[in-house]
């Protein structure tokens, strides 16, 4: 079986960044308790291995000892968080991801200017839920061609701001502004595309992989949603595509009609867990 790995693949700068940030942290105050609101990244691995070096993973700020150390994950909260962590006198380390924050200026700018905003996004996902929060009453997460039918059924303003999550396909965003345009609003984007680079260089690559290759690999965790895009963005491109969480899940795959096969990671998938991959598919192959 050939093996055709997708460039760029893998980890991008927002999670490396909060990495590091965790990490610096652990360092300088060796032995104090560190809290993290939750998953830094969605890495089963990563959180795992933070964990193993003290990190306490909660889902609510309420439970965090007052004036403890916090961490704000690269997804960022939403300022009723920041609230509830000033209440608590907790010292805050916010790993947000400076593509996520910008969305976050882009919302609070546009609500002062009184323009209701739609969110592409999936609803839930903690990315989406901390936008939200910075203009809960005139922001509205639009997720399917349903959601942009009900907003124009609730919404008599014509003019309407159109920013997305991070890491929503193109694909997806491209159909939903088209069905905000079809459905009569006048939409204004923000300067700059609310996709960050990383996603969409990661969906190009595995878009192009898709063409070359029966069936495409994405390693990363089930509630990483660049990672779940990758998939979607394959097997749109006509190709047979799978998500894993661990190189172990290849062993549950049936992969004897596949003669190329395609490999990428997700944004917080660490590169050694692709090697390992790799390696068993060798194994794999050797034992053939
Ligand atoms: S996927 Fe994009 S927005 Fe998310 S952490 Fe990485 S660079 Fe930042």
């Amino acid at each position: 079986m050939d093996i055709l790995v997708a460039e760029p693949h893998g980890m991008c700068s927002g999670v490396a960044r909060a990495l590091e940030i965790a990490q610096r942290t652990l360092t300088e105050y060796p032995g104090e308790p560190l809290w993290c609101f939750h998953e830094l990244v969605h890495n089963e691995h990563i959180v795992s291995d933070l964990q193993a070096r003290g990190v306490h993973f909660v889902d609510a700020i309420e439970v965090i000892p007052e004036g403890a150390r916090v961490l704000f994950s690269a997804h960022g909260v939403s300022p009723e968080v920041h609230q509830a962590a000033a209440a608590r006198h907790l010292e805050i380390v916010d790993a947000t991801c400076p593509f996520v924050a910008k969305v976050h200026a882009e919302a609070r700018r546009f609500a002062a200017e009184a323009l209701p905003i739609a969110l592409i996004g999936h609803k839930g996902h903690d990315e989406v839920v901390g936008i939200l929060g910075e203009a809960p009453t005139q922001m509205t997460v639009i997720e399917t061609q349903a959601d942009v039918e009900q907003l124009r059924q609730t919404l008599s303003a014509s003019a309407l701001v159109v920013l997305s999550q991070t890491t929503v396909s193109e694909a997806m965003y491209e159909a939903r502004v088209a069905e905000l345009k079809a459905a009569g609003f006048e939409v204004i984007f923000p300067k700059a595309l609310d996709i960050c680079y990383a996603t969409r260089e990661r969906q190009q690559a595995v878009r192009e992989l898709a063409q070359q290759v029966d069936c495409v690999l994405v390693l990363g965790s089930r509630n990483s949603s660049n990672s779940k895009r990758l998939v979607e963005v394959a097997k749109s491109a006509g190709c047979d595509a799978a998500l894993i969480a661990t190189p172990e899940e290849l062993e549950t795959l049936d992969l004897r009609t596949v003669k190329r096969l395609g490999l990428t990671s997700g944004a917080s998938t660490p590169e050694s867990l692709l090697d390992q991959l790799r390696s068993r598919l060798s194994a794999r192959a050797s034992q053939e």
